[in-house]
């Protein structure tokens, strides 16, 4: 998308104040439109000139520039030179005015001049202060637009959209299936044969080009479009004020002027000018390639910053790793900085996927061997005195027949199917290669929250003041009662300041959509906030009095949330994290409406009560507060007073159980590593079927061990709980480094890391933090743990199937080459002919070849162990069954055509009994190959194998259809005759 240039207009002479202006004569365009892109084209190319708008009326060109980069001069200069080369005569290019249309005649129109890529970021907007920047796009610093401005501004400039490749047309299609190499043999002879005036032959060999081409391009088709239609089913998202309102929308719909909030796990939906932010990092590698975080903040930078340190400004694509900010929308779509790298990237040709390559060396290795061989039998054979024509026609259908120059294909259509049925399993695929993995996954890593467990927070548990409450309710209700449970009555005082803090402390909002309640935000904050409405805290009134002047947000590693409010009491520091690292910043504690000193007892005493609660599944959090005295400069994190702690319910997601034990037994290790307390994370485990007889082990005791500690431990460790996102990172690749296929799993931000170095990072697509989504290699929709498994069920299958075809091919293309090089040896005679080999080839290779890669998972996929991944192509086993079988069909193909001639049978007849033998002994390996004989009928194994059938009846019974295939009619005795020799190649 691009702005039109009237856009770009507007905003440049809004701006002209920066910029130095020129108006020069350019006779060339005097009342000639044509003349003026190029010229305007070249204009703009000159460094430093901002904008240049030609009017052909006056034949002048107003230019504006920036006097800091070029000079008028020097422009006008540039201008004279390139006139003089491009040869134009002024004169020559006048058109005459009563040559002109109405239309022609009219000042130029900013529409018709291709817009420089990213013209709308060459306003300095990272110069400019928020309310300039407010002013030209009109809107409103703490509302945000209307959606009426917002949908006016998508009519005008189209959506929030990186333009998108084209998709490959159906010419350039077919013209890749031509290229390909069997059918680029097929018309090379089909033409030698019209040329030897082999009419009949060559019209047959190009109709079997033809078929082949038209198979290649619908499979290109079906698997360029069912990677392509996935491409749209994640949807972007970005929290925008429109209407007075902070709401979620699809990132596409934002425009320029749109106010948009961003926190910590956001990729950045448009290019923004920061106006208020806290604590505000992100990291920028997708446009700039460095990987170092860059802090943000509101502060003007000079002219001269250069992309990469432009603090006060959000580009779209990168992420947000740490703290909130606002900001305020200046770009979109292709003129965004990334637009102007998109259309370098979207031809970057999509690499080949491990298998691929191994295919397609496989398949170049044995298609030398077999063109090889024919070079030597076709020699041979003209010594032997058959004509050129015979031997070429004869040695490009038997090099034809014994090539698998399929194979590669299979394996993408094969890896196509898969992707479309992952995706009806909610599984998106954004890496292909993953495919392969995933059948040989023998270990996955997840975090808890939000992938084992619901990530729906209710806090049960309440500890205070000495007293401990029990709170009933469901989800985000507010409906619900606090009671007492142990300690005195009368401390309801230290009950509320602890759930004002949970309240002052936290972003999230509490919606109702329908009957449901549901936070908008963290989740654990939401909890807080629905426990305080149980108490009747009014929500509004406590941020109303205690207004923020200052956040240092939540994150994994530091564990912990402050919030400073000045209010008519002064400063206060409010805060709430892991109750370990609260209860260190704390030197008081609040008890019977005072404050005293926290002794090292008390510590004890409050992380044993934190204890009692994870043992039961609870998330565990602890409240402090303090006054902020002016006057000294302590530490603002140094000398909280403790309030108490809360004990959160997140129950486990339905289904993970049996999951969990499917895994275990297709061989596959579950492994949770989560942020949580190391009692709550085992007290999930054990209820989850996850931990049985392993270890449980935390961060700090992972730090603290040595490399070879870890190497004999790790096996055993079944739990990571109060983990750093460094730390699920470091786990990952010690798993990788023993040995282990590790997938990850995870949708926070502190998972971002680890699902990068797994060998498959899985995200979340529901709840998952865009920065997960972006590390990982596939997308679960439905944020299923469950799906996790579908997606490996999906992934060996894949395997499988390609293994099976391979397994078919092979055997086939053996057996022809046993069936043939057997007769030759013997008395010299071809058991087939080209038309027959060519046939055998295009319906077994082409057709049913394919059709073993829509073979769907079966139960049994998941009852045995992963496969390994180190494995060869083609391992032993499967060399030895491909031998075995294409032994049988050549062997009985060649009896069968040796024995009927025997018995006196005419050689028409005898290759008739050939042919036939090969195509039904190829139907019986298909099925054989099936992996899943017991599950389901295969509906295009079944139509393959029938049409394939009918097509052999034709050509053996149509008269007509004889001469071209060198077939006759057989009797019900040959077919018996077939039948056994069949069963016999299938021993
Ligand atoms: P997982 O890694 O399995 O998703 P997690 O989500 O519990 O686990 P973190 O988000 O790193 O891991 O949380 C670690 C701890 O930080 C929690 O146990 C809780 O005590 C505390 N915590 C979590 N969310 C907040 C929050 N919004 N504000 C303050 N503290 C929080």
């Amino acid at each position: 998308m691009f702005y039109s240039n009237n856009k770009i207009k507007n905003s440049i002479d809004d701006y002209n104040f920066l910029y130095k202006r020129m108006r020069i004569p350019v006779k060339s365009i005097y009342r000639n439109q044509p003349a003026v892109n190029p010229i305007i084209k070249y204009i703009m190319s000159i460094k430093g000139v901002k904008s240049a708008k030609a009017n052909i009326i006056t034949g002048k060109v107003l230019i504006l520039f920036d006097e800091d980069i070029v000079s008028d001069i020097y422009i006008e200069r540039q201008i004279n030179i390139y006139m003089k080369k491009s040869k134009i005569s002024h004169d020559s290019n006048i058109i005459k005015i009563n040559n002109i249309n109405e239309e022609t005649s009219l000042p130029i129109s900013f529409e018709n001049i291709k817009p420089p890529l990213h013209n709308s970021m060459q306003v300095p907007w990272h110069t400019m202060d928020k309310n300039e920047i407010k002013t030209v796009f009109n809107t409103d610093l703490k509302y945000g637009l209307t959606g009426k401005m917002a949908s006016k501004k998508i009519k005008e400039l189209g959506l929030n959209v990186l333009s998108k490749k084209k998709r490959t047309s159906l010419i350039s299609k077919i013209l890749k299936s031509l290229n390909d190499f069997s059918v680029k043999l097929l018309l090379g002879v089909s033409a030698f044969s019209f040329i030897l005036g082999q009419i009949p032959d060559a019209i047959a060999i190009l109709s079997i080009a033809f078929v082949e081409t038209i198979l290649g391009t619908i499979q290109q088709h079906k698997a360029e479009k069912s990677i392509y239609s996935l491409k749209n089913i994640l949807v972007h998202r970005a929290t925008v004020l429109r209407n007075k309102r902070k709401v979620c929308i699809d990132a596409k719909y934002l425009v320029p002027g749109d106010i948009i909030l961003v926190q910590s796990g956001d990729k950045v939906p448009a290019d923004a000018r920061i106006i208020e932010c806290n604590d505000l990092k992100t990291t920028e590698a997708s446009l700039t390639g460095e990987s170092t975080p860059v802090i943000k903040s509101t502060d003007l930078c000079s002219k001269y910053t250069e992309l990469g340190s432009r603090c006060n400004m959000l580009f779209t694509g990168t992420n947000i790793i740490c703290g909130t900010g606002k900001a305020i929308v200046v770009a979109t779509a292709m003129n965004t900085e990334i637009g102007k790298i998109a259309a370098m990237l979207q031809n970057i040709k999509p690499q080949a996927t491990p298998l691929q390559t191994k295919m397609q060396n496989f398949t170049t290795k044995l298609t030398k061997i077999c063109l090889a061989s024919c070079a030597l039998i076709g020699f041979g054979a003209l010594l032997a005195g058959k004509s050129l024509t015979q031997v070429l026609t004869m040695s490009v259908s038997f090099s034809i027949g014994a090539l698998p120059e399929s194979l590669p294909a299979i394996v993408t259509v094969a890896m196509a199917l898969g992707v479309q049925r992952m995706s009806k399993e909610n599984v998106i695929v954004r890496k292909l290669n993953s495919l392969e993995t995933l059948g040989s996954t023998n270990i996955i890593c997840c975090d808890k929250t939000g992938t084992l467990t619901m990530n729906e927070m209710t806090v049960r548990k309440i500890y205070t003041d000495k007293c401990l409450y029990n709170i009933t309710g469901s989800g985000y209700s507010p409906e619900g009662n606090i009671s007492l449970i142990e300690g005195k009555p009368s401390k309801e005082s230290s009950l509320e300041r602890l759930l004002a803090v949970g309240v002052i402390c936290s972003n999230a909002t509490l919606v109702k959509r329908g009957d449901k309640w549901m936070a908008e935000g963290d989740p654990t904050e939401g909890a807080l906030i629905t426990a305080a409405h149980k108490l009747n805290l009014d929500e509004n009134m406590l941020r109303n009095l205690n207004p923020r002047i200052k956040e240092i947000p939540f994150d994994s590693t530091r564990r912990f949330m402050t919030v400073i409010t000045e209010g008519s009491k002064g400063k206060i520091a409010f805060c709430k994290g892991a109750l370990d690292r609260v209860i260190q910043k704390c030197k008081t504690v609040y008890e019977d409406g005072a404050e005293r000193l926290l002794t090292s007892t008390d510590k004890k005493r409050l992380m044993s009560i934190g204890d009692k609660m994870g043992e039961k599944a609870l998330r565990i959090l602890g409240f402090a507060y303090k006054k902020i005295n002016h006057k000294s400069a302590e530490n603002i994190d140094d000398n909280f007073v403790f309030l108490g702690i809360t004990g959160m319910e997140d129950p486990p997601k339905e289904g993970v159980k049996d999951c969990i034990k499917k895994c275990h037994r297709a061989g596959i290790k579950v492994v949770m590593i989560t942020g949580d307390y190391k009692n709550t994370a085992a007290a999930i485990g054990r209820e989850l079927g996850l931990l049985t007889d392993g270890l449980v082990m935390s961060g700090n005791e992972l730090d603290d061990i040595s490399k070879e500690e870890l190497s004999r431990k790790i096996r055993k460790v079944q739990i990571f709980a109060r983990t750093s996102p460094e730390q699920k990172h470091r786990i990952v690749k010690a798993f990788k480094r023993f040995g282990y296929v590790v997938a990850m799993a995870g949708d926070g931000v502190n998972d971002a890391s680890a699902i990068k170095e797994a060998n498959i990072g899985i995200a979340m697509g529901n709840n998952g933090s865009d920065i997960a989504k972006d590390a990982a290699a596939i997308t679960l929709v439905d944020d299923d743990f469950c799906t996790i498994v579908k997606a490996i069920e999906e992934g060996r299958t894949v395997n499988n199937n390609i293994k099976n075809s391979m397994k078919y091919l092979l055997a086939g293309n053996l057996g022809e080459i046993i069936a043939i090089a057997a007769a030759s040896a013997v008395g010299g005679v071809a058991p087939l002919i080209s038309m027959q080999i060519l046939w055998t080839n295009l319906i077994s290779e082409s057709i049913l070849g394919s059709a073993l890669t829509t073979e769907p998972s079966g139960e049994d996929v998941m009852k045995s162990a992963p496969l390994r991944r180190d494995e060869p192509l083609i391992s032993k086993k499967l060399g030895l069954q491909i031998a075995r079988r294409g032994i049988g069909i050549g062997l009985t193909t060649f009896a069968i055509f040796e024995g009927s001639l025997l018995l006196g049978a005419s050689l028409s007849k005898a290759r008739t009994l050939a042919f036939s033998n090969l195509i039904c002994s190829q139907l019986l390996n298909l099925y054989d190959c099936r992996r899943n004989k017991t599950t389901l009928p295969n509906k295009y194994i079944n139509i393959g194998t029938a049409s394939s059938m009918a097509m052999l009846l034709g050509i053996i019974y149509l008269p007509f259809i004889n001469p071209y295939f060198g077939t006759q009619a057989l009797t019900l005795l040959d077919w018996a005759a077939i039948t056994g020799m069949c069963m016999i190649g299938r021993i």
